[in-house]
């Protein structure tokens, strides 16, 4: 899926709002290497003012990540909330140049780009299980809490700090 279209307020109304569920398979095939674990939630309201629309939108979900330093695969949820401008104009040349403002029918518009933005500004950039992550013993290879290891290996974290390193 490539757009996920959510209707504008008419001429006489001000907002009108909406709430859509996409389910785990399709979230997951449009957001690529994302997996979700549960349906993703996406609600909010399109503010109308004329000829613009706001959108003010929040997604809900739940993801499978995994943790960069033991590779253990853990649950997150993510909550993003984001506010798009789009203009209704037929074509470009109606309205004057502007990165920040998208395009729109003023009928229906396109919320995928700032459902995905709100998405990606929610999910962790460097994946942690928990914050002091032992990660696994450069020596035998085995999940450890919290280092050192029972087999000696990974006292000075060399090998956490090495592996994030290399991650990073
Ligand atoms: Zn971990
Ligand atoms: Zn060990």
């Amino acid at each position: 899926m490539s757009s996920l279209l959510v209707l504008c307020p008419g001429e006489d109304e001000i907002e009108s709002a909406f709430e859509i569920v996409l389910s785990q398979e399709d979230a997951g095939e449009f957001f690529g290497n994302v997996e979700f674990v549960d349906p993703l939630r996406v609600s909010g309201r399109v503010l109308r003012d004329g000829h613009i629309f706001w959108l003010l939108l929040q997604a809900n979900g739940k993801v499978s990540l995994e943790c960069r330093r033991c590779l253990e695969a853990f649950e997150r949820e993510v909550k993003g909330q984001i506010e798009q401008r789009y203009v209704a104009a037929r074509d470009e040349r109606d309205f004057p140049k502007d990165e920040e403002t998208f395009l729109c029918d003023g009928e229906r518009l396109d919320a995928m780009e700032p459902l995905r933005e709100a998405l990606m500004l929610s999910l962790p950039t460097f994946p942690l299980c928990s914050e002091n992550c032992g990660g696994i013993c450069p020596l035998c290879g085995r999940r450890v809490e919290r280092p050192p290891c029972p087999c000696g290996g990974g006292e000075d974290g060399f090998g956490i700090r090495l592996r994030d390193k290399l991650q990073s």
